[in-house]
């Protein structure tokens, strides 16, 4: 008689991602004068808040619906509707950025519902936008929550005002407050007119304030993502993100906006594939400045490819991030040799092929839906020079004793986090430095002589 086997069970030690909601809050602090709210218990909104704030460094505030033993059975309704009327209360806000928890996903709280209910009955209200986002973190990771708060964000705001487009929409994904800042940089230097979404550069790294603010100053402002829907065309980044309804999919479907999906610009080539489409939907040419960098980068990469030339890495992260930094590693000469990713979208080997030359020939490992304890019995095995990925891989490079570059999201251990610049030729440049020199340190620590002439 033949008997069925059961699947094997893996418990997941310690996950390479983290909870949707914490995506979609980075969303809403990238929108001007807008609050987080997280419909669930305040555990969700206090884990997420103590985690951002120890890698960005800043206040964070996210408001909490606050479930009781109560709300978890009978429904969270009223308590969502108190939350809202005390935040409009007590902080003003342009918008409400809701995102639920696992707890008011799992006991089936139909938020739209409630918020749609609540702004009949509260008409006065209505100049603050409340967005509501489906974020249930057993179905997904930080990125996929990121991406549904950009979609759901554009779905109920965005509007077409206008018969004549202007305006490139541009949707920057979860990078540093310093990669948004360099983006908002890239576009002035264009001089192209552009709606960025988000924008965390300053309200998650700004500057040092000499008195409290209760929201703190910059984001996308709302009326910037009214007119996403009056734009000529959407630039967004990410391989992985292409393959979901995103929000540039979203405004070409409502509003016929062409849209351009490329992945995030880590490293010449895939930086050169943003700087040509920008160019190319605005009709104006790279400025010299870029053509400078770009060709500043090439020498360095020359001076310094017989230290990197088949070095060997291990890379974790979000799925897109992996990808981008792959890129950026194959065209410097080194091996990705893993590539890991707690995200389990089922293209990320076919979207790494896509950016990596003979790819078979190299015996690259790719996995999805991993956890940290298996990147660290692969790595081993992969016997690699070094890591890249966030903080979290340190036991593994401690107990490997390789180098880990830091990258990412969440930094932890190491100042800076915010201020890593990942994208364009300028982040290309700091990067293959910092990894250059990494490995450079590497083989003198370990050299039984010891050299400092090279
Ligand atoms: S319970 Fe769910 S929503 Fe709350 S912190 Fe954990 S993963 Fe995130």
């Amino acid at each position: 008689m033949k008997t069925q086997q059961k699947a094997e069970y893996k418990a997941t030690s310690n996950a390479c991602k983290h909870c949707s909601p914490l995506g979609a809050s980075l969303v809403f602090r990238g929108i001007e004068n807008t609050i987080p709210l997280l419909h669930g218990s305040q555990g969700c909104s206090t884990y997420i808040r103590r985690y951002l704030i120890s890698h960005y460094n800043e206040p964070i505030d996210i408001a909490s619906s606050n479930f009781s033993e109560e709300t978890a059975v009978f429904g969270g309704g009223a308590n969502l509707k108190l939350a809202v009327d005390n935040i409009i209360q007590q902080y003003h806000p342009a918008m409400i950025g809701v995102g639920t928890t696992c707890l008011s996903e799992t006991i089936g709280d139909d938020v739209p519902m409630i918020l749609r209910d609540y702004l009949k009955n509260n008409r006065e209200e209505n100049g603050t936008v409340i967005v509501p986002v489906s974020t249930p973190s057993y179905s997904g990771t930080h990125i996929d929550g990121f991406h549904a708060a950009v979609r759901a964000t554009v779905d109920t705001v965005a509007q077409k005002q206008s018969s004549h487009a202007a305006g490139i929409n541009f949707f920057p994904g979860m990078l540093s407050p310093a990669d948004h800042r360099h983006f908002h940089e890239i576009f002035s230097d264009f001089g192209v007119a552009y709606n960025m979404l988000p924008d965390y550069s300053q309200t998650l790294d700004g500057p040092m304030w000499t008195e409290y603010h209760k929201i703190p100053e910059g984001g996308t402002p709302v009326k910037r993502i009214v007119a996403m829907g009056d734009a000529v065309a959407s630039i967004e980044l990410g391989r992985i993100l292409a393959e979901t309804k995103s929000a540039g999919q979203l405004l070409a479907d409502k509003f016929e906006i062409p849209n351009h999906r490329i992945g995030l610009p880590i490293g010449i080539k895939e930086t050169d594939v943003l700087f040509d489409r920008i160019s190319e939907i605005s009709g104006k040419p790279i400025p010299e400045k870029y053509v400078q960098e770009r060709a500043r980068l090439i020498d360095a990469y020359a001076d310094g490819h017989k230290y990197v030339f088949e070095a060997r890495a291990v890379v974790y992260g979000e799925e897109d991030l992996v990808i981008g930094m792959a890129s950026f590693l194959s065209e410097i000469g080194i091996v990705p040799a893993l590539c890991a990713s707690g995200g389990k979208s089922g293209h990320l080997e076919a979207k790494l092929r896509q950016v990596i030359d003979d790819f078979d020939a190299k015996q690259i490992q790719v996995k999805e839906g991993i956890d940290f304890v298996e990147i660290g019995e692969i790595a081993k095995k992969v016997n690699p020079d070094f890591l890249i990925g966030n903080s979290k891989g340190y036991k593994i490079a401690r107990s490997m004793k390789k180098p880990l570059i830091r990258i990412g999201f969440p930094i932890h251990d190491r100042m800076g986090g915010a201020r890593i610049v990942h994208v364009g030729y300028r982040g290309a440049q700091q990067l293959f430095d910092t990894i250059t020199n990494t490995i450079i340190a590497n083989r003198q620590d370990s050299s039984p002589v010891g050299y400092f002439y090279m």
